[in-house]
């Protein structure tokens, strides 16, 4: 008989994301987060964490989600409407909702999970979403899993929102406009305040994904949303846990009835486990952390404020604008953000390259957080500028 190998494929395709220069592969961190990590045996001053704040490794989240492990144990052992929902949840959605100033909040298991769900359940194959053309993958893939007309307009461009809601939002039962607010590939920020006069006008639904800003926009940290003084507008407030609140999970926060729908409608939170008892602990020790520390968020926006100071002395480097904590340094292709990312790993410094397809234009990704010393922002910019001194970059 002739053994066809029905994977053959794989291997094909797997050459041809290498001979692109696309092919990723895992590093592994084995020490606590912090502003030095352990990669592969080396200690490396770190640029790559979503660890805003520095609670991933922080005294009080550990010793919270040890706490719970303890009473609680590992698991939450079932989804949250059949044996998995806990008073430790009830009382994060409490928090969460209070810091973001909404009616109520629900939790997930990931970000990536309230997206897809929520997106899902919010519209479907009548309705029409208009999309950031630079939204996370899990805005994308809620959008497409909805089965509902997607349709981009042109990044944070009101003008090009505005034309598509003038063409199509009258063909469609429902319309949802979903955007980052902050953009997790470039850093910039949403102009919300525009966005939501379009949403009025047309009487379109908004989903904004605060992922990159719940912790450090906002007088009180609870976002971009904030920021803009929204606060009283008709939002769904999307966000994780993993990020400035160093957990897992993620969450939607909205009216009390948007969030009993979701209950009852959405399959990513209901047909999955509840969040587990050392996670959702940890955020809500976060949490805690976040208002009554608003001198971490400061620190944070010093340490923004100086390494953009730093790194606009040097002509040589081409910064991608950015109002956040992200601030990319872009290159002209992935052989050269490649060798520009390991010439820094060679200097102990971690700051990961990112390419196509994750984005449009390959870069140097640097995050920073609020525990980085000003020395170590000095090491950085030191090695930056004698690596493209040494490295053509045109
Ligand atoms: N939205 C944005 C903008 C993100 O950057 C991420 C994480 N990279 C997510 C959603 C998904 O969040 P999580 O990691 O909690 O799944």
């Amino acid at each position: 008989m002739n053994q066809l190998n029905p994977y053959a494929w794989i291997d094909r395709s797997l050459a041809t994301i290498k001979q692109a220069n696309w092919y990723r592969s895992v590093r592994s961190i084995d020490s606590l987060p912090g502003t030095e990590v352990t990669i592969d045996g080396r200690v490396l001053l770190n640029f790559g964490s979503n660890d805003y704040l520095g609670l991933a490794g922080n005294e009080r989240t550990i010793r919270a989600a040890m706490a719970a492990t303890q009473q609680f144990g590992t698991g939450a052992t079932g989804s949250r409407l059949t044996s998995g929902h806990k008073q430790l949840h009830h009382k994060l959605e409490l928090a969460i909702a209070r810091l973001k100033g909404t009616e109520a909040a629900l939790v997930f298991s990931s970000g990536y999970l309230a997206n897809l769900g929520t997106i899902a359940a919010l519209v479907g194959q009548k309705d029409l979403i208009l999309s950031d053309r630079l939204n996370h993958s899990s805005l994308k893939n809620g959008s497409l899993l909805s089965g509902a007309t997607t349709l981009d307009y042109q990044h944070c461009d009101m003008d090009s929102l505005r034309h598509n809601l003038q063409l199509h939002q009258a063909n469609y039962r429902r319309c949802l406009i979903v955007t980052d607010t902050v953009f997790s590939m470039d850093g910039d920020l949403c102009p919300l305040p525009e966005l939501m006069e379009l949403a009025t006008e047309y009487g379109a639904m908004v989903l904004v994904d605060e992922a990159h800003a719940t912790g450090i926009f906002g007088a009180t940290g609870a976002g971009a949303v904030e920021h803009y003084h929204l606060g009283d507008r008709s939002i769904v407030e999307m966000g994780t846990l993993s990020k400035s609140l160093g957990s897992l999970g993620g969450y939607v926060a909205g009216s009390a009835q948007t969030i009993e729908f979701l209950k009852n409608r959405c399959a990513s939170w209901i047909y999955t486990t509840g969040l587990s008892p050392a996670d959702t602990a940890a955020a809500l020790a976060a949490i805690e952390i976040v208002t009554t520390t608003p001198q971490l968020r400061h620190q944070l926006w010093q340490n923004v404020k100086y390494l953009n100071e730093l790194l606009t002395r040097l002509p040589q480097v081409k910064l991608i604008p950015s109002a956040s904590p992200i601030i990319c340094i872009e290159l002209p292709d992935p052989h050269t953000a490649i060798a520009i990312g390991e010439k820094l790993r060679q200097a102990g410094i971690f700051a990961p390259a990112i390419r196509p397809p994750t984005v449009p234009t390959s870069r140097i990704r640097l995050s920073l957080m609020a525990t980085h010393q000003q020395s170590q922002l000095e090491r950085l910019v030191n090695a930056i500028e004698r690596i493209f001194s040494e490295t053509e970059v045109s």
